[in-house]
């Protein structure tokens, strides 16, 4: 069994190393030349890092990535609303790990590279259309060289691992037209500064039209006596009835002046943001976007996966935690069904159930919701959070997302199946 894989994004280089952990064999096409350490921070929960364990991964992102050991939630004038203890502090057999993306992808594109060998993931080829016969699936790509070669790929499934802007689910659900926009701007930076609440920590303050988000994400300069610190700033623009005022594009730079005056008196005497902001010297502008959640991921051979499949806001901290999870459960379904067709038809009913739900969740603020009730309970501030919401409506939202997002702790004690099915 061949699988092609278009794009070695965290989703298309997590499935090659569940692949390969199954047995099966797998290629990677990615568009750009190279992989480059982009981005900035990213969340993988525990139940991602389970997996990541199983294929043998984490002490490399341990060394790299924080262990994140506490979420607290504030208002919009810092005052703490909710904190719960993450990862192993919460009693899960594993970590959530805050990781830059650049450094996750990398540690798993060293890993193919050592599993599968240099030539699984070949840079600079871009997909351009995925065909089907009843035998297997052809990948036409397009070289991005001088050349622009035309180059074609035979496997017994193709997944479609290429992201929000995926060519193999425009192909396969024509007609569906650009993501859809919230509404958010997002301003996304990560900058080297003092550690705040004891290094671990990972904040959120504000409501549904204006939010701060703030964690460290590496370990390396944790040791330091330091913190690399990720920062996320959202303003609503817009009402989600047009279009972003520009096209996402993940490299994006943005300007000091369009957020800082938004955020200059968010002084808390725990975080000092506008200091952080200006202290940045370049971050990336984003616009808070998805898609509506499909009806099938599956067509014969040809499946979608990651933001292909499900792009999902960045709330709750599920986008790559999910890709990882989609390829856990691919390559076991590979491995239990020697039809190609229904193994990808298992995969889909495995997966797309569950995604769909945090898709929906996320528009509704998932977990953050809180934030927004003290906003509308208190707009003016507390003097005594019980009097706004009560410890057990705090408890409630938390564990609810908690469970429909697949990382309810009393789920997360005993290791992941390996691909196989088997403990
Ligand atoms: C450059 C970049 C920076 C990002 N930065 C952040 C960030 O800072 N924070 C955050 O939360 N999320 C970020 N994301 C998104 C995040 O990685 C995903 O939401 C999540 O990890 C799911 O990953 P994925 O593999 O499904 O998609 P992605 O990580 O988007 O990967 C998709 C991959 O497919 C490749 N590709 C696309 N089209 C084709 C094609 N036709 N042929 C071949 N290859 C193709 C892309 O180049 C990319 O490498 C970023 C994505 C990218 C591409």
């Amino acid at each position: 069994m061949r699988v092609i894989v278009a794009g070695a994004g965290i989703g298309g280089l997590a499935l090659a190393l569940s692949l390969h952990e199954a047995g099966i064999e797998a290629v990677v096409c990615e568009q750009a030349a190279s992989i480059r350490e982009l981005g900035v921070g990213i969340n993988l929960l525990p139940h991602s890092v389970r997996e990541l364990d199983a294929l043998d991964l984490l002490p490399a992102l341990e060394a790299a990535a924080i262990a994140t050991e506490a979420l607290i939630y504030h208002s919009k004038r810092g005052q703490r609303i909710w904190a719960e203890p993450r990862g192993r502090a919460a009693g899960y057999g594993w970590p959530q790990l805050s990781i830059h993306r650049g450094r996750l992808q990398a540690i798993l594109r060293d890993a193919v590279a050592a599993r599968l060998g240099a030539e699984a993931v070949r840079c600079g080829l871009q997909l351009v259309e995925a065909t089907q016969d009843a035998r297997g699936v052809t990948a036409h790509l397009v070289r991005r060289d001088a050349d622009g070669a035309h180059v074609e790929l035979r496997g017994d499934v193709l997944v479609g691992a290429d992201g929000i802007h995926s060519t193999v689910r425009r192909q396969l659900v024509p007609g569906e037209g650009p993501p859809r926009w919230s509404g958010m701007m997002m301003w996304r930076g990560v900058v080297e500064a003092a550690p705040f609440l004891g290094g671990r920590t990972m904040i959120m303050a504000g409501h549904i039209d204006q939010k701060a988000v703030v964690y460290p994400i590496s370990e390396e300069v944790r040791r330091r006596g330091r913190s690399l610190i990720n920062w996320v700033m959202e303003i609503r623009l817009g009402d989600g009835s047009t279009p972003p005022p520009r096209r996402e594009d993940w490299s994006r730079t943005g300007r000091h002046t369009d957020v800082l005056r938004h955020f200059a008196d968010w002084r808390f005497d725990w975080l000092d943001i506008p200091a952080l902001i200006a202290a940045t010297p370049e971050f990336y502008e984003y616009p808070m976007v998805d898609r509506d959640p499909l009806p099938r991921w599956s067509w014969g051979r040809i499946t979608l996966l990651g933001d292909a499949a499900h792009p999902m806001y960045p709330i709750g901290s599920n986008g790559a935690s999910q890709a990882i999870l989609d390829g856990r459960a691919l390559a076991r379904c590979l491995v239990e069904h020697a039809d190609p067709v229904r193994a990808l038809r298992f995969y889909e009913a495995e997966r797309l159930p569950p995604t769909t739900q945090v898709v929906l969740a996320n528009r509704l603020m998932g977990p953050e919701l809180v934030m927004q009730l003290v906003e509308e309970r208190a707009p003016g501030g507390f003097s005594d959070l019980a009097a706004v919401i009560s410890e057990d409506e705090l408890r409630r939202y938390a564990d609810r997302y908690k469970r429909l997002a697949g990382f309810a702790v009393d789920e997360l004690r005993r290791p992941a199946p390996a691909a196989a099915g088997v403990y």
